[in-house]
C-alpha cells in the first residue's frame, strides 16, 4: 500500500523534474523579452508625449504670428492716424498706442525664438528616443526568435508533459499531494521525492543512517529526510565495485 504510494509520488516527480527541465533551457528569456517589450512600449509613449508637445510650440509660434500681425495693422492704422491729428495731445497718445503694439512684437518674436528653440531641442529628444527603440527592437526580435524556436522544440513535449502531470497528480492522496507540493515549493531543485543514493539523502546528501535506509526500503511508512524533510521513497543500491569484476570467463572457440 505504502509502495503504491510511493510508486506514484516517484512518478509524479518524475515528470515535475522533466518540465523543470524544459523551462531551465528557456531560462529567463521569457522575461527578459518581455521586459524589452515593456521599455520599447515606455520610449513609444515617450515620443508621443514629445510629439504632442512639439505640435504645441508650433501652434504657439502661429498664434504669436498671428497677434505680431495684427500689431503692424494697428501700427499702419496708427501711423495713418497720426497725419490727422488735431493737436499734440492727440499725437502723443496714437504715439503710446503704438510703442504698446511695438512691445507686443518684441514679446511675440522672443516667445516665437523660444518656441523654436524648444522644438529643436524636443525633436533632438525623439531623434535619441527612435534610436533607442531601435536598438531595443534588434535585441527584442534577436531574444523573440531564440524563445521561439526553443518553444517550438519544446512546445509539444511540454504539453503532454502536463496533461500526464495532472493525471499523475490525480493519482496521488490528497494530503501527499499537499505535502509533495510544498516541499517542491521550498526545494531550489524542486526535489520533493528523492532516493537515497551512497547512503546519502538525494535533496540534500547528508547522510541517511543504516537503520533509517532498511525502513525506507521495507516501505511500510513513508519516511522523509531527517534534514531537509524530503521523501525518501527508496534505497539505490550502491554500484558494485568500482573495479571490473574479474569474471571467470572463458572464451567460447567460435
Ligand atoms: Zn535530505
Amino acid at each position: 500500500m505504502i509502495a503504491e504510494k510511493l510508486a506514484l509520488l516517484v512518478k509524479l516527480q518524475d515528470i515535475d523534474s522533466r518540465i523543470d527541465a524544459i523551462r531551465k533551457v528557456r531560462g529567463t528569456l521569457p522575461d527578459e523579452v518581455k521586459d524589452l517589450e515593456d521599455e520599447i512600449a515606455g520610449y513609444q509613449t515617450r515620443i508621443s508625449k514629445f510629439e504632442a508637445q512639439i505640435a504645441d510650440f508650433e501652434q504657439e509660434i502661429e498664434d504669436k504670428k498671428k497677434v505680431i500681425k495684427e500689431s503692424e495693422a494697428l501700427i499702419k492704422k496708427y501711423e495713418e492716424q497720426q497725419m490727422n491729428v488735431r493737436n499734440n495731445r492727440e499725437f502723443d497718445a496714437i504715439t503710446k498706442e503704438m510703442e504698446l503694439q511695438q512691445l507686443e512684437i518684441q514679446v511675440a518674436e522672443k516667445r516665437i525664438k523660444e518656441a523654436y528653440a524648444n522644438i529643436e531641442a524636443k525633436k533632438e529628444e525623439v531623434e535619441a528616443t527612435k534610436e533607442k527603440v531601435k536598438e531595443r527592437e534588434a535585441d527584442l526580435k534577436a531574444k523573440k526568435e531564440e524563445l521561439d524556436s526553443l518553444l517550438a522544440e519544446s512546445e509539444a513535449e511540454e504539453a503532454k508533459l502536463e496533461k500526464e502531470r495532472a493525471k499523475a497528480a490525480k493519482a496521488v492522496e490528497e494530503r501527499l499531494l499537499l505535502a509533495y507540493e510544498k516541499l517542491r515549493k521550498n526545494a531550489r531543485n524542486g526535489l520533493a521525492v528523492v532516493s537515497v543514493q551512497r547512503n546519502a539523502c538525494g535533496g540534500c546528501f547528508n547522510i541517511v543512517p543504516p537503520q533509517r535506509q532498511v525502513d525506507i526500503r521495507e516501505k511500510k511508512k513513508i519516511i522523509v529526510c531527517e534534514h531537509c524533510g524530503r521523501i525518501l521513497a527508496d534505497v539505490i543500491a550502491e554500484p558494485e565495485a568500482e573495479k571490473p569484476k574479474r569474471r571467470t570467463s572463458r572464451k567460447k572457440k567460435a
